[in-house]
């Protein structure tokens, strides 16, 4: 494809993240249906090349679990990155509509993602870095695929010099400052499994024994640490988190430095205190969620866990599960 901005029909916005905006749109002149992503970039036209030949690895990542690339190019002063259009979206999106997900689709979600990150580390030695339900992506066909991993260094650097997210999904070694290895995307599919079969995000106040609920503020990295309350202000807090106050919603938020803090000091979410699961599932989430990397196994390792071996050989039809939504 030699794609150019004029080609495109836009058709439907399909969501707005932190670096950028994705749009469904026809590629007029090949009639094909793509995902448009625009990343919002502030750089130096020398930058952009830079970044434009970088994505262009992504055109030799041929996996059925890998969200396929059709190709990208600048649109002063823009990156648009065009890929595969999913249409049933990302598996936030899916769980926010029609509640927690199966177990069984989780599994299937878990096999996905481990075969996308061992396919990606395996044969190109690129290392994800935002594995996260909103980049896990489904379609009606039943196909589960993986996007936005980090293939361009220098849109990584101009990503991080222009946001600082509320990278939740990050691990506890990654947030003290080490390198990035695959075992951190290990820890941040440990984080979206659990909020996919919970149907919520794993830190929040209803956690119980957390002490999360101490804290309240916004999404600002640059706030400075929050005072320790006073048991008045705990009793408070309580009252209002009885009337059923999360910390996401309900216009209540912690910091993100304050989540930082907790994923470092405190364990590590779990599946099992809320749940049915199966033990294989608890035991997976709980290997995929150990807080020392060098005790935690690699994508290639928990392919091996039984829990996995048995979502590939189960004939749970995710086919038909699409077609319930
Ligand atoms: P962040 O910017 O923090 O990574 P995000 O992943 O939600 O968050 P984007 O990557 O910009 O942000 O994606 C926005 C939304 O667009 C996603 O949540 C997803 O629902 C949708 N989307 C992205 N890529 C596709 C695609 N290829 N097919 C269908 N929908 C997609
Ligand atoms: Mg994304």
């Amino acid at each position: 494809y030699d794609l150019r901005n004029e080609d495109f029909r836009d058709m439907q916005e399909l969501g707005q993240g932190n670096g950028g905006s994705v749009k469904k749109v026809e590629h007029v002149p090949t009639g094909t249906i793509m995902a448009k992503k625009i990343v919002l970039i502030d750089a130096k036209p020398s930058v952009r090349k830079q970044i434009l030949r970088e994505l262009q690895i992504m055109h030799d990542c041929n996996s059925e679990y890998i969200i396929s690339f059709y190709g990208a190019f600048i649109s002063d002063p823009n990156i648009c990155i065009c890929m595969e259009f999913m249409d049933k979206g990302s598996l936030d999106g899916i769980y926010k509509k029609i509640g927690a997900i199966d177990i069984d689709v989780v599994a299937k979600v878990a096999l996905a993602v481990l075969e996308g990150l061992t396919y990606l580390y395996d044969v190109h030695r690129i290392i994800h870095r935002d594995i996260k339900p909103s980049n896990i992506l489904f379609n009606s066909q039943g196909q589960i695929k993986i996007c936005d991993f980090g293939v361009s260094g220098e849109l990584i650097n101009s990503i991080a010099d222009t946001f600082v997210g509320t990278s939740t999904y990050m691990s506890p070694e990654r947030i003290q400052g080490a390198q990035y290895t695959v075992k951190s995307d290990v820890w941040s599919l440990g984080i979206s499994l659990i909020e996919l079969a919970l149907g919520r995000f794993p830190f929040s106040d209803s956690d119980g024994d957390s002490d999360l609920s101490d804290f309240e503020g916004t999404l600002s990295p640059s706030r400075p640490l929050p005072p320790k309350r006073t048991q008045e202000e705990k009793d408070k807090k309580k009252k209002r988190k009885s009337k059923g106050v999360s910390l996401q919603g309900g216009g209540m938020t912690m910091s993100i430095l304050e989540l930082l803090q907790h994923i470092v000091n405190e364990p590590a979410p779990r599946l099992t205190p809320e749940g049915r699961f199966p033990k294989e599932a608890d035991d997976f989430v709980d290997s995929c969620l150990l807080k020392e990397p060098d005790a935690r196994k690699t994508p290639k390792d928990l392919l091996k866990h039984p829990w996995i071996e048995h979502a590939r050989t189960t004939n749970f039809d995710l086919e038909a599960w699409a077609s319930t939504f």
